[in-house]
């Protein structure tokens, strides 16, 4: 058994994304949580390593990335494909370029390309220009971002800034002309010494016209969108037996950290249909009320007869207030403690399905439930796919979890999620 696409992924519900994708063009797909110890247990034509890279020191990022390399390789994987934000989150510094740079070098290859286009999720690249929704990257609020501000759209300047190797263009008039346009580009820029290519793709159609001109690449960069193009390479078409997972039962339950517009949404839905919500208020955990204990027991005797919602989801008045009095890191890193460990009391009362609203909240909750590996299922909303896990906090047995990030999903989607089969 081998694996064909071995995926490293800078964040983990980005990781998520880019799985989704894959199963829906027809592949098998595990997500592991950070670097295995040990060799892969399931048979799988693609893996997705999450790693949490995007924000770290550039070394570290590197460090890690090829560290997910050699373990991919070892799985015998034959192409690799370098996922990151569909904003192209990064600084001057990285970690975009140099985690390409090290993978090249590893992989002894001398071009790849670079395109963070997701079409279905409107980020579009033209003229190597990213757009997000109707507007460029740096008109988004992105160039307000706290860590990773994006105050250029143009992304063969944002790439050269982070990387020794010459950036180019493939521009729209090639990638329109098909894959063998794409190929003979490609060509022309090696032999200009270009070595990363940005590649314009503004639909779902110019991703699929880009995918056979990547088949011989080892190394891939990319947003998840590029992944609609690469299973066909490997002989593997849409099935919905990609997509299976064991049949799902037990206890239904959303935990929700994330305070992103569509979140808020999503809670006020949940709320409004008249079902069971609680809200944890951050200054109660920092006086040091026992609010997991409280948020049990709520919990206890609802649960038993449908889906219940704990959440510390707020709007950007009171999380700026919260994150003044506490500090914006430790009140983050507070609440992320407490809402995972509401998720881990709630599997071991036995909730068996899982929503996890938020990345950083997706990570910690995770990692307290003591989940290595996922095996991708049906997709709930775009993103989003349901996931199987075995979790020491369900005692060794499989839990349904779907990992949401932050303005993914519809409004609806916290009572949703739980009829999707
Ligand atoms: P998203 O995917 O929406 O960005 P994340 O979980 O990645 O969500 O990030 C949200 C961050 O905000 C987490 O660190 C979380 O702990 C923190 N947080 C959640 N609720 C509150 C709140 N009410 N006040 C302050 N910080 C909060």
């Amino acid at each position: 058994m081998t694996v064909l696409l071995g995926c490293i992924a800078d964040d983990f519900t980005g990781a998520t994304d880019l799985a989704n994708n894959l199963v829906r063009a027809g592949m098998r797909v595990v997500q592991t949580i950070g670097v295995p110890a040990g060799p892969l247990a399931a048979e799988v034509d693609a893996v997705v390593v999450a790693l949490k890279s995007r924000t770290i020191a550039p070394a570290d990022a590197v460090a890690q990335s090829l560290a997910a390399l050699r373990w991919l390789q070892a799985e015998g994987a034959r192409q690799i494909y370098f996922k990151y934000c569909s904003t192209f989150d990064s600084t001057p510094e990285g970690n975009i370029g140099p985690v390409t740079e090290a993978l090249m070098d590893a992989l002894a290859t001398d071009f790849t390309i670079a395109t963070p286009a997701f079409p279905d999720n409107k980020r579009t690249v033209f003229k190597g220009y990213l757009f997000a929704g109707e507007v460029l990257l740096n008109e988004s609020g992105m160039q307000n971002h706290p860590l990773t501000p994006m105050t250029d759209a143009n992304l063969v300047r944002v790439l050269q800034t982070q990387t020794r190797r010459k950036v180019g263009l493939i521009d729209h008039a090639v990638v329109a002309r098909g894959a063998q346009a794409i190929e003979e580009r490609i060509a022309q820029l090696k032999a200009e010494g270009i070595g990363i290519a940005i590649v314009d793709a503004v639909s779902n159609d110019d991703l699929l016209r880009l995918g056979p001109a990547l088949a011989q690449m080892p190394l891939v960069t990319a947003g998840s969108g590029v992944a609609i193009g690469l299973p066909s390479n490997f002989g593997i078409a849409p099935s919905s037996a990609a997509s299976a997972l064991p049949a799902a039962s037990g206890l239904q339950a959303v935990v929700s950290g994330s305070c992103s517009l569509a979140t808020n949404r999503q809670a006020q839905h949940f709320i409004a249909s008249g079902r069971p919500a609680l809200a944890i208020d951050p200054l109660r955990i920092a006086a040091g009320v026992d609010v997991v204990a409280e948020a049990l027991a709520w919990a206890a005797p609802l649960v038993e007869s449908g889906p219940v919602l704990v959440y510390s989801t707020a709007e950007s008045g009171a999380v700026k207030s919260v994150q003044g009095r506490l500090g914006a890191p430790e009140a983050g890193a507070m609440v992320e403690r407490t809402i995972a460990a509401i998720a881990r009391g709630l599997v071991a009362h036995g909730v068996r399905q899982l929503v996890v609203a938020g990345g950083e909240t997706s990570g910690a909750c995770v990692q307290a439930l003591g989940i290595a590996q996922m095996q991708i299922g049906p997709q709930i909303d775009p993103g989003v796919p349901w996931c199987h896990a075995s979790a020491a906090a369900a005692g060794g047995e499989g839990l349904h979890i779907a990992l949401k990030s932050g303005n993914f999903g519809t409004d609806d989607f916290f009572a949703k999620a739980f009829t999707v089969p």
